[in-house]
């Protein structure tokens, strides 16, 4: 079997654009692939996290992960924390890194510019981290949106480096980006991804907001004055809300259009805050139900990480060793 990897941060309540784009597509590889989800707090706090809310975010991604229908008989669900394997590689492909490569990272420029006044050093090294999460497990497929094609592409890079200096060691990592959901945009803006941590509440849908909050969402969500569905890059608001559409009902676009031709977008929007909250409702059902039982939660983690290391490990060892580290008797 093949082997995925993925991550989500719990940086906050996982948006829409978290499900469509990377988590709703979690449980369909757990069949074919070996599959391993974890929940990224050692990159979380690479922009200022408050720690009573990180661990219940964490929590809560976990319980996410599994209200979408991840298996944890099928998938390995972990904290990447748990396994300290991923800090240790981190260090070690740091060492192999260029600061020049870093410095082209745009998230690192969309996110410095946003936290000003508090870029650290782990902010510009935040890919290598995530070049180590998926070059530990030997993946095959990383499932993530667009916006980490780059980073991918850079983990990518930094394995096949390091298998030319060092011999046959890791292997080389494809991304699997769908097409429509790959980059969700902010329902205030969009121009720029819808992204979990943006300051504005209303320029995302968070996947436990209650009926009330996605219709006012849906209804506020920046279109154009133009008054006619369709689907281009003059109406990019309106163009999101279709992507958003087709990824829930699995229609398509042009029959979506077809749709509400001359019925302006009033009708839309309602249908469209319709289609979404039905397709929480279920995932929040389930969601709540484990929240309630933290010690199942806990089982769940405890059983990941020490399956995670297993394979951590080896992979460290074997970089340890290549690189002229001395075993541990
Ligand atoms: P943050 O603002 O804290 O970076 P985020 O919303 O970007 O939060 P991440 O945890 O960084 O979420 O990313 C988790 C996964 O969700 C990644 O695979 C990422 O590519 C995907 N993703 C994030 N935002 C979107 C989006 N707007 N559309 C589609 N996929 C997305
Ligand atoms: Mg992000």
């Amino acid at each position: 079997k093949k082997t995925v990897l993925s991550g989500i941060q719990p940086s906050g309540s996982l948006t829409l654009g978290n499900y469509i784009g990377a988590l709703k597509n979690f449980p369909k590889l757990q069949d074919d692939y070996d599959c391993y989800y974890c929940i990224v707090d050692l990159h979380a706090i690479t922009v200022p996290q408050e720690p009573k809310l990180l661990r219940k975010n964490t929590l809560e991604v976990l319980a996410l992960y599994l209200a979408c229908g991840i298996d944890p008989d099928k998938s390995t669900i972990f904290i990447q924390s748990h396994v300290h394997e991923h800090a240790e590689l981190a260090w070690v492909l740091n060492t192999i890194t260029y600061m020049g490569q870093l410095n082209r990272m745009t998230q690192y420029k969309d996110k410095s510019k946003k936290y000003n006044e508090s870029i650290n050093a782990g902010l510009f090294t935040y890919p290598v981290l995530m070049a180590a999460d998926i070059l530990l497990y030997q993946a095959d497929l990383v499932p993530v949106g667009e916006d980490q094609r780059q980073h991918l592409e850079l983990a990518r890079d930094i394995a096949v480096r390091f298998n030319n200096k060092y011999s046959e060691t890791f292997n080389v990592p494809e991304p699997f980006i769908g097409d429509l959901g790959s980059k969700i945009m902010s329902l205030q803006d969009p121009t720029v991804k819808m992204s979990k941590s943006d300051q504005d509440e209303n320029a995302f849908i968070s996947l436990l907001d209650d009926k009330d909050t996605i219709r006012r969402k849906i209804k506020r969500a920046v279109t154009d004055s133009e008054n006619n569905i369709a689907y281009n890059d003059s109406q990019l608001g309106l163009k999101n809300l279709i992507n958003i559409y087709s990824c829930l009902t699995d229609k398509k676009v042009d029959e979506i259009v077809g749709m509400y031709q001359n019925r302006g977008y009033g009708k839309f929007k309602e249908d469209l805050a319709e289609i979404v909250i039905e397709s929480l409702l279920p995932i929040q059902k389930k969601y709540n139900e484990y929240m309630s039982d933290k010690t199942y939660l806990e089982d769940i983690y405890s059983l990941g990480a020490s399956k995670a290391e297993r394979k951590a490990s080896k992979t460290l060892k074997k970089v340890y060793k290549k690189i002229g580290f001395v075993a541990k008797k």
